[in-house]
């Protein structure tokens, strides 16, 4: 059984993906903080804005591939091919190729949101990997890697040698959001490798 905070229909808000509609499920727990407050200092990872604790979200719960398949399938609504975006909390955590072998045979794009710090051994269709300070990234190689910015101990430019078609720098949302979001401007004019990624769907007010 899979443990999943939510799962939603809405628009990709972040990266290259950006206005792509998409069921995103959202599995519980993370390796970089435990989702408690109490904890977020002493965690590798400060600075998350999501809730990823539990089940109690929409459509949250303890889920087999089965039932899973049919809630996306139901959420999706379309004769389309459903585009599913695992997320979390660190999917990695729980994902595995059973799941991604049957989201397949119903012919399901799939996507993951990781921080790439678990090595992923089968094949999804659209990689984006978020890096964080402090953690060993092993996830090396994918579509997109989405650098939430700033993170003192990132040297940006030695991202550029790993296997990413896409390279982003997304301002940190925090206090400083401004003063992130001109510095993030700044570095991607002066090294255009990079691109901005801003969060539209809170600018939109959708989740
Ligand atoms: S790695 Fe991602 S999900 Fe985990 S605490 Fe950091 S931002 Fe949140």
């Amino acid at each position: 059984m899979y443990s999943i905070k939510e799962i939603y229909k809405t628009i990709q808000g972040e990266g290259a993906q950006s206005g792509q509609s998409a069921v995103f499920v959202r599995f519980s727990g993370c390796n970089l903080w435990s989702g408690k407050e109490k904890h977020r200092d002493d965690a590798v990872c400060k600075f998350c804005d999501t809730d990823f604790v539990g089940t109690d979200g929409v459509n949250g719960g303890k889920y087999s591939i089965e039932t899973l398949i049919t809630k996306i399938q139901e959420l999706w609504d379309s004769e389309e091919e459903a585009y599913v975006v695992f997320t979390g909390g660190e999917p990695m955590l729980q994902l595995d190729q059973k799941l991604i072998s049957a989201c397949k045979k119903v012919n399901f794009i799939t996507a993951i949101e990781t921080n790439g710090t678990i090595k992923i051994d089968f094949d999804i269709d659209w990689i984006c990997v978020s890096p964080k300070a402090g953690s060993e990234l092993l996830v090396n190689k994918g579509n997109e890697l989405k650098v939430v910015y700033p993170q003192d101990e990132f040297d940006l430019k030695s991202f550029e040698t790993l296997n990413f078609d896409h390279f982003f720098l997304q301002p940190m949302d925090s206090e400083d959001k401004i003063n992130n979001t001109e510095n993030a401007i700044k570095f991607c004019l002066k090294n255009p490798k990079w691109k901005l990624s801003i969060q539209q769907h809170k600018i939109l007010g959708i989740d």
